[in-house]
C-alpha cells in the first residue's frame, strides 16, 4: 500500500518558492550545537506544528536550491546519461555509495518502507538532484527511489567522482553540500518519517543512550514512549514485554531488544568496514583518535593535504560538541579521510624502524591499523552537575571552562563556580575580576584538600568571592538562559535562591587516556603532556630533532584538544590544536623521510 504526502512540506522534495532565509538556517545550526543538552524526555514529546511549519518554510530554499544552468552543465559533464522506466529502481535503501542523480526528464520517486506501507517523501522532476549526505559519509541511504513517469532520463555520477567533484569544484559543492545536510535536518524532524524506532520507557538510561547515539549519527529516527496508546500498540504488535526494552524496531518491521550500539550502528548502516575480511592490516599515513572538533579539523587538513587519514570514532563525530560537526565530517570525508563509527582504539604500539611505526587494536576489527603517524584527539568526559534542570543550560548559563568570553557574561552580577580544586580556585579568581561577586560551591567542609595552599589563601582572602561549604546546586531556572539556581547547604538542609546568569562547572574531567602504554608521558590529572614538557624523556634523548609543540613523549604521536595537558578546554581551542596538530606531523614526516 502506499500513502501519498498530500502536502510536500515536510518532505525531501519541496518546491513551493520562498526566499533564501540563512539566518534561520544559522539559528538551526546553532541551536543544534550542544544537541546533547536536549532530554530524553523533551524528544518524547513533539515540537508544535506551527514550529516545524516555519523550519520547513525557513529552510526550503537552502534544500531545495535552483541549480544554475553552468552548475547544471558542470554536473551534467560529470556523470552518464541513463533511462529509467516507470518502477525501475535508481537505488534501493540500505546501499552503500550510491550515484548522485540529476533528473532531465521525467520524475522520480523517493520513498520509504515501512512495515509493508510506502510513504513517499518527495517527487524529483527536471532540474531537481537526489541524494543524501550518506554519499558523503559512505553509510547506507535511508530511502529508495524508483521511476514515476514512464520514462526519465538522469545523469549518475558515481559516488567516488561525485566526492571527488565536490572537494574539486567549490561553485557546485557549496550549493549541493547545504542542501544535502539540510534535507537530513529535515527528514530528521519529518514526523511522517520513521527511520529507525526506539521503543522505550520515557526515563530508561539505555533508550536514551540509543537516541542520543542515533541523534549524534544524523539518523533519523523516533523515540516511542512505551507508555503511550501508539507505544502500547506497538509493543503488541511486536510481541514485546517490558523487559524487552528499550527496542529498536528497523523500518522492515524487526524488533531488537536492548541492541548494543554496534547492532545499532549497523541496521543503521553506519558500520563502514576498514578491513575486507582478509585483510589484517591497514596502512596509513596519518591515525587520528576520537572525531570531536579537534580530531575532526585534524581530518579535514590532513585529508586535504594529501595524507592518507583514517580516523576513529567510538562514539559518533563531533564529541562534546554534538551535532554541529557534520560539516566538517563532510569535508574531511570527501577530501578522502576515512571514518569508523563506533570504533574505539583499544591500544597503542610501536615497532621500531618500521615504515608504519605505530600500530592500533581496534574494537570490532581484526585487521590492525598502521600508520606512520597518530593523532589522539579522545578529548575528556566532564563531571557534570547533578541538579535539575541543568541540561537546559548547558552553554546558555553553565559553562566549563571560565575565558575571558564567559567570564564578560557575568560582568557587574554574581556568579557561582562549582568545585574545590584547582581549577575552581582558578575560575573564582578569574571571574571575580569582573563579576560583582563570586559563590564558590563547595560540596565538603574544607578548600585545602583538593586545592593547592597558595591559591586556597588567595581565593579566602579575596573580597567578592564568598565560599559555600556543604552546599549543593538542587535546581537551575530560566527562560531562555540560566537566571537562578537553588542551593541547598546539605548540613542544615536549607535553601535559597540565588539570582545568577552563569554557574562554572570545576567538578573535575577525567581525560580519555586509559588505553594508551605508560610511554605516552601524562600530568598528575591523567592529560597527555606535549611539547617542552616531553623533551627530556628517554625517546627524545635519542632523536636529533625537538619534539613539536603538539608531540608526545613517543616521537610520531601527537594529541590535540581536550585530551592535552594545559590545552583551553574550548571548542575552538580544539579546532585551532587539530590544525596545529597536522602541521607538526608533516615537520616529523618530512624528518622521516630525510633520514
Ligand atoms: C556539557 C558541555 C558543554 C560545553 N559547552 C561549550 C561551549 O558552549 N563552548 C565551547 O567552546 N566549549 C564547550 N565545551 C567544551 C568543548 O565541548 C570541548 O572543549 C571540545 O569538545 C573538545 O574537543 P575535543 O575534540 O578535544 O574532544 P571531545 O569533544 O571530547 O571529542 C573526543 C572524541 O573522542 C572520542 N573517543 C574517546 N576515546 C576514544 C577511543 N579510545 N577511540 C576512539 N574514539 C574515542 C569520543 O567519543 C569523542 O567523540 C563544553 C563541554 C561540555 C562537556
Amino acid at each position: 500500500m502506499t500513502i501519498e504526502k498530500k502536502q510536500w512540506k515536510r518532505s525531501i522534495f519541496n518546491h513551493t518558492q520562498s526566499s533564501p532565509n540563512v539566518e534561520a538556517a544559522l539559528e538551526i545550526n546553532a541551536s543544534i550545537c550542544f544537541d546533547s543538552c536536549v532530554t530524553f524526555q523533551r524528544r518524547i514529546m513533539h515540537t508544535t506544528e506551527e514550529a516545524d511549519a516555519r523550519f520547513y518554510r525557513d529552510t526550503e530554499s537552502i534544500a531545495f536550491p535552483a541549480l544554475s544552468d553552468e552548475q547544471l552543465a558542470t554536473l551534467e559533464s560529470l556523470g552518464t546519461r541513463r533511462k529509467v522506466n516507470r518502477g525501475e529502481i535508481v537505488y534501493k535503501a540500505g546501499q552503500r555509495d550510491v550515484p548522485f542523480n540529476l533528473v532531465l526528464s521525467g520524475e522520480l520517486e523517493v520513498f520509504e518502507s515501512r512495515d509493508g506501507e510506502e510513504q513517499i517523501l518527495g517527487v524529483p522532476g527536471p532540474r531537481d538532484f537526489v541524494g543524501d549526505i550518506s554519499m558523503l559519509t559512505g553509510t547506507a541511504v535511508i530511502a529508495t527511489v524508483r521511476g514515476k513517469a514512464e520514462e526519465s532520463e538522469i545523469v549518475q555520477i558515481p559516488a567516488a567522482r561525485f566526492r571527488r567533484a565536490l572537494a574539486e569544484i567549490p561553485s557546485v559543492s557549496e550549493t549541493i553540500v547545504s542542501a544535502l545536510i539540510m534535507r537530513r535536518k529535515r527528514l530528521q524532524r519529518d514526523r511522517e518519517f520513521t527511520g529507525l524506532r526506539i521503543l522505550a520507557d520515557r526515563d530508561s538510561r539505555e533508550g536514551h543512550q540509543l537516541d542520543d547515539f542515533l541523534d549524534k549519527n544524523h539518523y533519523p529516527h523516533r523515540v516511542i514512549d512505551a507508555a503511550s496508546e501508539q507505544g502500547q500498540t506497538l509493543a503488541q504488535r511486536m510481541n514485546l514485554a517490558s523487559r524487552d526494552l528499550p527496542a529498536l524496531i528497523t523500518p522492515s518491521g524487526m524488533p531488537l531488544r536492548h541492541p548494543s550500539l554496534r547492532e545499532v550502528a549497523r541496521v543503521a548502516g553506519l558500520l563502514r568496514p576498514l578491513a575486507s575480511e582478509d585483510e589484517d592490516e591497514i596502512l596509513s599515513d596519518l591515525a587520528i583518535v576520537g572525531a570531536g572538533p579537534a580530531g575532526l579539523a585534524a581530518a579535514v587538513y590532513a585529508a586535504s593535504e594529501g595524507l592518507n587519514t583514517v580516523v576513529l570514532e567510538s562514539y559518533a563525530p563531533g564529541g562534546q560538541a554534538g551535532a554541529s560537526s557534520l560539516i566538517e565530517q563532510l569535508q574531511a570525508f570527501r577530501f578522502g579521510a576515512k571514518f569508523t563509527t563506533p570504533s574505539q582504539a583499544l591500544s597503542l604500539g610501536y615497532t621500531p624502524d618500521a615504515e608504519h611505526p605505530h600500530f592500533l587494536h581496534i574494537e570490532g576489527c581484526n585487521a590492525v591499523l598502521r600508520a606512520k603517524a597518530v593523532i589522539i584527539a579522545t578529548g575528556a568526559n566532564y563531571r557534570r552537575l547533578d541538579a535539575e534542570g541543568r541540561e537546559q543550560f548547558e552553554g546558555l548559563g553553565v559553562y566549563y571552562a571560565a575565558t575571558p568570553l564567559e567570564a564578560q557574561l557575568c560582568s557587574g552580577s554574581t556568579a557561582i563556580v562549582a568545585g574545590a580544586g584547582n581549577s575552581a580556585g582558578q575560575a573564582a579568581m578569574f571571574v571575580s575580576e569582573g563579576a560583582q561577586k563570586v559563590l564558590l560551591v563547595v560540596r565538603g567542609d574544607s578548600l585545602t584538600k583538593n586545592m593547592s595552599s597558595y591559591l586556597s589563601r588567595r581565593v579566602e582572602t579575596k573580597k567578592n568571592i564568598q565560599i559555600l561549604y556543604q552546599t549543593e546546586i538542587r535546581r537551575m531556572m530560566g527562560r531562555r538562559k540560566l537566571e537562578s539556581v537553588e542551593i541547598e547547604n546539605t548540613g542544615t538542609g536549607a535553601r535559597r535562591m540565588v539570582e545568577t546568569p552563569a554557574v562554572f562547572s570545576m567538578t573535575g574531567a577525567l581525560p580519555c587516556t586509559g588505553w594508551l602504554p605508560a610511554e605516552i608521558e601524562r600530568d598528575d590529572k591523567g592529560f597527555i603532556l606535549t611539547g617542552a614538557k616531553v623533551a627530556q624523556s628517554s625517546a627524545w634523548q635519542k632523536m636529533d630533532r625537538a619534539p613539536g609543540p603538539m608531540e608526545t613523549s613517543r616521537p610520531g604521536v601527537f594529541a590535540a584538544g581536550d585530551v592535552r595537558s594545559g590545552s583551553v578546554k574550548r571548542c575552538a581551542a580544539a579546532v585551532g590544536e587539530g590544525g596545529m596538530a597536522v602541521a607538526n606531523v608533516h615537520r616529523a614526516l618530512a624528518s622521516y623521510r630525510t633520514h
